[in-house]
């Protein structure tokens, strides 16, 4: 059996006023035209990073919108998650092969889960290389098949995607993050761009008072009486905290009290990352003004809100990255961000928007510096940037591009008759187009 993700209902009627009234709209328009239909969501891990982060938004939004969505996590032992690790790598481009033996290690975990995935849905959107072979092996009755992939595969290692490629011909679709993440000979024929999304109602997002934020850096050991810069990132050498610490030392010549947090959850499907934290802890140890916080001292959702709101400056000196949720989730709290000129990150902070944008240690250290030195233009850079989240990168935006991509892989097919009544009540959209009146 496969892990099945259960999640509470949501409603998105709560979305107005805050994402634009036009894409709530036409979010209902179009799921009515796909009522009842069957999606799987199919990935790694339940959570830690971006993508179960945003599974765990966008599921229970679909049932509301009528659909019949399930959320399924992949099985896989150590060697699994060693070889998809060193995938997901090559796929950004690191250096490297898979032996024979891994390429069979592989193909032989695909082997073992297809067979739990014999009920029938109309979408399976397979989330990133972990569970990539798995639609060749599964009698397909008629599911489309839908490749969503969250890294930056521009330059990907050419013996890691030789390796993948013949597992994706399969597939009826792919989405890409950006246009240019598209690699070379790609066999998929239809590709949507859909750059994720951040849930702007969920604990990590939503508004925290002021004082309540303040209290609960204070309990964790932050002095907010000094200013405090952090990134907020699993340990991953493309995200870099080495890098965050070198660019921290070289501002704290010029502020002595500068404070670093380096905030990292661990996920399931990231062994290096033990030894990354190894290496940040002994460079860091000594050094009573870097705190380093990570899930398994029970820093959660409501601490990361805390550090993105309260932060003078938000870093992510990414190195490669997908998209970079963290960029958004800070933006979106009017925080400022010094962030690496990399894949989607960007795309957030156009020129003049969010922050300024970093291609080395130096320049990220005098990002930080001029920011923290001018704390007007920091603050304009913030309100910008959460303007820009609003319009472009809240969670409601992303189920309409995914809907629509639904709606046209189903043009000649339909999908299945409407249930008698959607999954959860009697579904959003009478209410939202109400809710729309007078708007
Ligand atoms: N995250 C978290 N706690 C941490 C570190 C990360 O909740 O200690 C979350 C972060 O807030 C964001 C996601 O994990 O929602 C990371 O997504 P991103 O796209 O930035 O990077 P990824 O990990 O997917 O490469």
């Amino acid at each position: 059996m496969l892990d099945v993700i259960d999640i509470g209902d949501r409603s998105l009627e709560s979305y107005r006023g805050i994402a634009p009234d036009e894409q709530l709209d036409e979010l209902v328009r179009v799921a009515r035209r796909l009522r009842g239909a069957r999606i799987l969501h199919l990935n790694a891990t339940s959570y830690g990073g971006g993508v179960s982060e945003i599974l765990r938004a966008c599921v229970p939004l679909l049932k509301d919108l009528g659909l019949r969505v399930e959320w399924k996590i992949i099985r896989g032992d150590d060697a699994f998650f060693q070889i998809t690790k060193r995938l997901h790598n090559g796929l950004q481009g690191a250096p490297g092969e898979l032996s024979e033996t891994e390429k069979a290690l592989y193909l032989g975990n695909a082997q073992l889960n297809a067979p739990h995935l014999s009920e029938d849905y109309d979408f399976v959107i397979v989330h990133d290389p972990q569970p990539a072979a798995i639609p060749g092996l599964v009698h397909r009755s008629g599911s489309r098949w839908i490749w969503r992939c969250h890294i930056d595969t521009s330059h990907p290692n050419p013996a890691i995607w030789d390796f993948l490629t013949p597992y994706l011909r399969i597939y009826d679709a792919a989405i890409f993050t950006m246009q240019n993440f598209i690699p070379p000979r790609f066999p998929i024929r239809r590709v949507g761009i859909h750059p994720p999304a951040i849930d702007p109602l969920s604990p990590k997002n939503l508004a925290l008072p002021r004082e309540l934020a303040r209290r609960i850096l204070e309990w964790i050991g932050v002095r907010l009486s000094y200013p405090l810069v952090t990134q907020v990132s699993r340990f991953d050498k493309w995200k870099d905290p080495l890098g965050v610490v070198a660019a921290y030392r070289l501002v704290r010549q010029h502020i002595p009290h500068l404070q670093l947090a380096l905030v990292s959850s661990m996920a399931l499907d990231d062994p290096e990352a033990w030894d990354i934290y190894e290496k940040v802890r002994a460079e860091t140890a000594d050094d009573r003004l870097i705190h380093v916080f990570t899930n398994l001292v029970g820093v959660g959702n409501i601490e990361v809100n805390a550090f993105q709101s309260l932060s003078d400056v938000v870093i992510q000196k990414s190195l490669r990255e997908g998209f970079g949720l963290v960029v958004s989730e800070a933006l979106w709290k009017g925080t400022p961000v010094v962030a690496g000129r990399v894949g989607g990150i960007p795309m957030q902070m156009p020129p003049g928007t969010g922050g300024l944008l970093v291609d080395s240690v130096e320049e990220c250290a005098e990002a930080l510096l001029h920011l923290l030195s001018h704390p007007e233009e920091a603050h304009a850079f913030g309100e910008s940037g959460r303007e820009r989240v609003r319009q472009h990168f809240l969670m409601p935006r992303l189920l309409l591009d995914e809907l629509r991509l639904l709606e046209a892989l189903s043009e000649n097919e339909p999908v299945a008759a409407p249930t008698e009544s959607p999954a959860h009540g009697t579904g959003p959209e009478e209410a939202l187009l109400a809710g729309n009146v007078g708007h």
